[in-house]
């Protein structure tokens, strides 16, 4: 009989589908790949398609698509949160209970660009956002590869759960799926790092044990600019696998050894996953892609 094997590393990457893989999210793909791999780990995928109109309809299959052409096989089926509404909305009713969301109708107008801060007790029942209802004072987490980091809630603020105009919010959504998935480690890019401590609270507030993070580097174009989707870095095809693998690995200081130019993606993601040291990332926040990959 063989007993089920339990493992107690489950990893992910979550991109939102907003236009194809491109070498900034490869990395991120890549680092939580390895890091999974590395720890005789779970690693899953999940799909974060929850604001229609700024995805593009093409982009979740050509990003499974690229994923497998790495040879970055998932666990499982993939997640699509565009299908799990049940799930986020009992999670809003839970804080509901525990009076921690609250329904706002004020506007960003109002706002004047300020935080929002305590009950604001709009009356409305419709055309409103849900808000959390946030703590003051700072909040303080360890990464695994930033250090101890230091979060300002006063200037956070209440911030949504559910928007006004519909859609679920991020940070909703990524903690009600990270915690159903039973996701123990999260590395990803360092520009989500500041969405962490609202993440802390959500967790915190459905009693939750808080997954390890790691924040990796984020890839730069030549003019400091972020590696984006929205800055039309130029998007991966099927071709150059192997060298754009190679590539990854150097850029996350991995150091694969010069013989390995030109192996199968198998081969290279096998020396990788017994080689990997998330820790020759320590400390480090940007660093330049290589300028094949910068803006087309
Ligand atoms: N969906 C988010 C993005 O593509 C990432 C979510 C996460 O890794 O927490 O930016």
């Amino acid at each position: 009989m063989t007993l089920p094997t339990h493992t107690s590393y489950t990893g992910r990457f979550a991109p939102s589908p907003t236009g194809p893989l491109h070498f900034g999210s490869l990395l991120a793909a890549l680092a939580s790949f390895l890091d999974a791999r590395a720890a005789q780990g779970r690693w899953l995928v999940r799909i974060e398609d929850l604001d229609p109109p700024r995805e593009d309809p093409t982009a979740a299959a050509s990003i499974l698509q690229i994923l497998d052409a790495y040879g970055l096989h998932w666990d499982g089926d993939v997640r699509y949160q565009s299908q799990r509404n049940d799930v986020y909305q009992a999670r809003l009713e839970q804080l509901r209970q525990r009076g921690l969301a609250f329904a706002c109708q004020c506007s960003r107008k109002q706002l004047n660009g300020d935080a929002h801060h305590g009950d604001c007790r709009c009356q409305a029942s419709s055309d409103i956002a849900w808000r959390f209802l946030c703590p003051k004072g700072d909040y303080r987490f360890n990464d695994a590869l930033q250090g101890e980091w230091c979060e300002s809630l006063d200037a956070i603020g209440d911030f949504v759960l559910k928007r006004r105009d519909g859609p679920w919010s991020y940070q909703l959504a990524v903690v009600s799926d990270d915690i159903d998935q039973g996701i123990t480690h999260i590395v990803r890019g360092i520009d989500l790092i500041d969405s962490t401590a609202r993440q802390a609270l959500l967790y915190q507030a459905f009693a939750e044990p808080l997954p390890a993070y790691a924040h990796i580097p984020v890839a730069l174009e030549a003019n400091g600019q972020k590696l984006s989707k929205q800055n039309l870095a130029r998007p991966l095809t099927g071709e150059n696998i192997s060298a754009t693998l190679f590539q990854a690995l150097q850029w996350l200081n991995q150091a694969p050894p010069a013989d390995l130019h030109g192996a199968a993606p198998a081969e290279l993601l096998h020396w990788a996953t017994t080689h990997w040291r998330l820790s020759a990332l320590h400390g480090l926040r940007e660093q330049s892609a290589p300028v094949y990959f910068q803006r087309a």
